[in-house]
């Protein structure tokens, strides 16, 4: 059987950072710390730490909830007061760390601050800034883009728009976008802006 070897938690924590995401980052960091041999000494870390994946990776899909929240926050605050080892505690005050930034918890509201969880946002073309060259179209192995390439002097062509639905959430589209036209934004914002355009549609019914 091959040998599992150690990462020093100063290491993971290094990779971590790479992340700006802090409930990706936690993840990134447990997990890991799961695939490094565990003493299996102290409970709470034993277990708590494969209970906190659990719950971070709820969060992480959009199904948290406070529970996740409080069960995070009692593992942690467990491993800081009985881990006997630095790594253990160690773990644990990363964890604390990362869930004093209130990100967990703007997760739980449905936005990822950072924009980095697929789940939480969405990509859109701004029209006023595309020139419809189409290169989007092209990168987009997923045909989530519709829209015409612009024929000069012509007009009446299909506008670029992303198929949310089909959209994978890749991020191919910006990497060749030339002048910047697509943007992530939090996909709460286009619920709520389809929101007040019902509302509006409503009140104009009714006049
Ligand atoms: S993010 Fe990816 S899947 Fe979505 S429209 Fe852009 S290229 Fe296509
Ligand atoms: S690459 Fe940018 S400018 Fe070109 S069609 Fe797509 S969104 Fe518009």
């Amino acid at each position: 059987m091959p040998e599992v070897k150690e990462k020093k938690t100063a290491d993971i924590k290094k990779e971590a950072d790479e992340i700006k995401c802090p409930v990706k980052r936690a993840l990134y960091y447990i997990d890991e710390f799961l695939v490094g041999p565990m003493c299996g000494k102290c409970f709470p870390c034993e277990m708590g730490t494969y209970e906190a994946a659990v719950r971070l990776r709820n969060i992480i899909s959009g199904m948290g909830d406070k529970a996740d929240l409080a069960a995070i926050k009692k593992i942690a605050d467990e491993m800081l007061l009985t881990s006997r080892c630095k790594r253990g505690k160690d773990t644990a005050q990363f964890i604390l760390e990362w869930m004093a930034t209130g990100a967990y918890t703007a997760h739980i509201g449905g936005k990822c601050p950072e924009r980095e969880c697929k789940v939480f946002v969405e990509y859109r073309i701004i029209p006023e800034k595309c020139t419809m060259c189409g290169l989007c179209k092209e990168a987009c192995k997923y045909n989530a883009i519709v829209g015409e390439k612009a024929v000069p002097y012509l007009s009446g062509f299909l506008p670029f728009e992303i198929r949310q639905k089909r959209c994978h959430k890749s991020g191919e589209c910006i990497k060749v976008c030339p002048v910047d036209a697509i943007e992530i934004v939090d996909a709460i914002e286009i619920v709520d802006a389809i929101e007040i355009i019902d509302i509006e549609a409503r009140e104009e019914a009714k006049v």
